[in-house]
């Protein structure tokens, strides 16, 4: 067994501007010898971890993204995929305190802003160092070892503008090169992906997934991610959006522009009688397809210009989010006639904290 590995517990932390995603490697392969010699304080974190699906108020551990069967380091065993909300990283740590966790490790590995954020906070509250790795790194390697490890991670969306016909295909990414990560967090980050180690940003946009949830918010009142994406599943944007028809009575032929489409997003709201029209549900739905649309529109601009076909969209944006995934299905494959084509990963917004795992133990 290598020894240069870093000690058990293994994790892989990406605090994000909402969310902080932690995975935890529990290994399978211990010897008799080895569980016996285990200290007193892995087995109290171990069973914590794998003993509850909720943490506190706001943990969650995402079972049915569990991997098991893997190998990793040389060990083989379970990842586990745990989240919270990064508002809540002080409760984190003082329960870091509280699992004596500084007694196993001198450090944890993290990724993402809040890496470099609460650094000095997790020295001073639970003598821990950060070992910090690149965000961009550690999502490109996550994806690469997610994907590579398993068989129903890519798919896309069959006939998405048809909502009879619509459904999920598995996509066989195991020659994936070119292709674009479109990471779609609280802001938006675009990658070119040319080989294993070779990719750049090569665009962004501040409108992500926490402008959605922000101006959500604002309009509708709503508290959490899941009533947010209730609401919209009941609304109607066409009653807050201009389209194309209710400029021109019907299609704008010359530009190929069916009447369907939304011309102007929010564009009805000027109008006192319309507001009153318009619900909570409404507002909600033109919202997320105000975001959705515009992030496609920018993602399939970077497409062109990168000359890529294949667009991979992750983030947690995504999650229980089929309304923007089929949008983006959608929009890509009509503005580009057919040529690019949207992929979706089952791990959605995990993929930084694995690269960050690999990278510590690798
Ligand atoms: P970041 O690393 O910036 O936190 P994520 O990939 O974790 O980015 O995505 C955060 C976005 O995911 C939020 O802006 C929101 O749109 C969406 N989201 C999905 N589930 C939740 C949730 N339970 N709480 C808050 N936001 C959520």
């Amino acid at each position: 067994r290598c020894c240069v590995r870093p000690p058990m517990p293994w994790f892989g932390m990406d605090i994000g501007g909402t969310l902080t995603k932690l995975i935890y490697f529990e290994p399978k392969d211990r010897t008799a010898q080895e569980a016996e010699e285990e200290k007193e304080t892995i087995k109290v974190i171990h069973s914590y971890l794998i003993g509850n699906v909720a943490y506190g108020k706001t943990g969650i551990r995402d079972v049915h993204l569990e991997m098991c069967n893997q190998t990793i380091g040389g060990r083989t065993g379970s990842l586990h995929f745990i989240r919270f909300p990064t508002c809540e990283m002080s409760a984190f740590i003082d329960l870091a305190k509280v699992k004596n966790f500084s007694s196993l490790a001198t450090g944890i590995c993290a990724t993402g802003g809040g890496a470099y954020k609460f650094e000095e906070e997790f020295k001073q509250r639970v003598n821990l160092s950060m070992y910090k790795f690149d965000e961009l790194d550690c999502l490109i390697k996550g994806i690469h070892y997610i994907d590579r490890h398993n068989l129903s991670e890519c798919y896309y969306w069959k006939n998405p503008g048809d909502p009879d016909t619509c459904e999920k295909v598995p996509f066989d990414f195991h020659d994936p090169y070119p292709y674009l990560v479109v990471n779609v967090g609280s802001g938006v980050s675009i990658l070119a992906v040319r080989a294993y180690n070779d990719y750049k940003r090569v665009s962004g946009t501040s409108l992500g997934g926490g402008t959605f949830f922000g101006l959500c918010c604002l309009l509708t009142n709503c508290d959490t991610f899941e009533e947010a994406i209730a609401l919209a599943s009941k609304g109607d944007n066409t009653k807050v959006d201009k389209r194309v028809k209710d400029i021109y009575g019907g299609d704008y032929n010359r530009f190929h522009l069916p009447g369907d489409i939304v011309a102007s997003s929010f564009g009805q709201m000027h109008l006192k009688d319309k507001r009153e029209q318009s619900s909570r549900e409404d507002l909600a739905r033109a919202t997320l397809t105000t975001i959705t649309n515009n992030i496609g529109s920018i993602a399939r601009m970077c497409a062109v210009t990168e000359k890529i076909e294949r667009v991979v969209f992750v983030g947690n944006f995504l999650r229980v989010n089929t309304i923007s995934m089929k949008l983006l299905a959608f929009a890509m494959e009509f503005w580009s006639d057919g040529a690019m084509k949207a992929l979706f990963l089952e791990h959605e917004g995990y993929f930084g904290a694995m690269g960050c795992m690999m990278e510590y133990i690798s």
